[in-house]
């Protein structure tokens, strides 16, 4: 189908350019793909996304799925027409939202992923080969979530990018079990191929997940029986370990073995958005990358700035910031900071509990990784990838 085109690869690194095609418009790689868990991304709209400069957005199934329900969005359009989201979407399985439920990580942890809410009420009740059967967070009663029902549900919603039901395990399980979890999430991936080469939208593509949790050579088994199958591009899920170091290895693991004859296929690594985590899975060959952060920082008054000592942060709750006239961040051409607002003035909003400090702050967050991934682009395309890495990593804005 070639849904996916190489326009410029890095001679230091896997890194690549490119352009993903789908029926709702293209997408320019690396790309980050802000969260649209619910069908929205919380305090923005739609036209605001797309605005900073967004091209795609990921729905989650399994919240969908339980609230409106995926018949009630089939009827109003699907995704994109009942959100208003005119470009690609991606979804996720589900899975990841399930067995989050069963155990929170240390991995989720590092993902900013952390279950936390509503969402620590439900409960797995059973992994078995047809599916996973959970308690739902809203209202106690048992489902059951099929490979086969993620992929009607997918393709109900209608996005462009389906990812497949997979089972994601905690990071201190044995080996043993990992490589037992990948064995199972590798046959509920030909199911999903199954289904959706059967009942299927032909345009709808559909990403496999690469698991194998932190162990080389299961890693390195999953990625090249994913790429073997029949799915369109490759997803890199599950436990990425303990710390970034040992999560860059895993993705490195991962990406060297999609290199002979599967680079065509499109890579998104789930779950993975800071900024410093952004710059090396560019230079491991990713090419799209979702993640909470960059959102769930903005709505807690913390904003993305340029300085790696502090992760990339500031919060704004600080009482320094209490007559502060400087912006969030200068120079930044996000809506928040050309309006001028100080971060005196977000300060007090946050303290008031004004639910607009939440929203300028997602606005500059977005816009500042929405500009890292621009900067690594075309710095693949000139063939300055290292520099500019060096750069950003040194603190440079970007
Ligand atoms: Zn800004």
């Amino acid at each position: 189908m070639g849904a996916f085109a190489i326009t410029a690869r890095d001679a230091d690194s896997r890194a690549r350019a490119g352009v993903l095609s789908t029926l709702h418009g293209d997408v320019d790689t690396p790309a980050f793909v802000p969260l649209a868990t619910k069908g929205f991304v919380r305090g923005v709209a739609p036209s605001e996304v797309a605005g900073l400069g967004y091209q795609m957005v990921l729905g989650n199934t399994f919240h969908l799925f339980l609230a409106p329900g995926h018949e009630l969005i089939q009827r109003a359009g699907g995704l994109h027409g009942f959100s208003g989201w005119p470009g690609p979407i991606i979804t996720d399985s589900g899975g990841f939202q399930i067995f989050s439920m069963g155990h929170g990580t240390v991995a989720d942890e590092i993902k900013g992923r952390a279950p936390s809410g509503p969402e620590r009420a439900g409960a797995v009740l059973a992994v078995e080969e047809s599916g996973v059967r959970f308690r739902s967070y809203l209202d106690g009663a048992e489902r059951e979530l099929t490979p086969e029902l993620s992929m009607a549900v997918q393709s109900a919603l209608g996005s462009d990018i389906a990812l497949v039901l997979d089972e994601c395990t905690p990071f201190h399980i044995s080996r043993e079990q990992t490589a037992r979890s990948s064995e199972r999430t590798h046959r509920w991936l030909e199911r999903c191929l199954a289904w959706h080469a059967d009942h299927g939208r032909p345009s709808q593509l559909v990403y496999g997940i690469v698991q194998g949790g932190v162990h080389e050579d299961l890693r390195r088994q999953s990625a090249a029986l994913v790429a073997d199958s029949g799915s369109a591009g490759i997803a890199i899920g599950g436990s990425l370990g303990r710390e970034k170091e040992q999560m860059h290895e895993i993705v490195g693991w991962a990406t060297a073995e999609l290199g002979d004859g599967h680079e065509s296929k499109p890579r998104h690594l789930l779950g993975i958005g800071e900024i410093d985590d952004l710059i090396a899975g560019v230079e491991l060959g990713i090419d799209t990358f979702d993640c909470a952060m960059p959102t769930r920082l903005g709505r807690h008054g913390v904003a993305l700035v340029a300085d790696p000592d502090a992760r990339w942060r500031v919060n704004l709750h600080g009482a320094r910031w209490g007559e502060s006239r400087e912006p969030v961040m200068g120079g930044c051409p996000c809506p928040t900071c050309a309006a001028g607002h100080t971060r005196a003035w977000l300060r007090h909003l946050l303290h008031q509990r004004e639910p607009l400090a939440g929203r300028l702050l997602t606005l500059h967050n977005l816009a500042f990784v929405a500009r890292v991934m621009g900067n690594l682009r075309a710095a693949i395309a000139r063939g300055r990838l290292s520099q500019t890495a060096a750069a950003l990593r040194a603190g440079a804005a970007p």
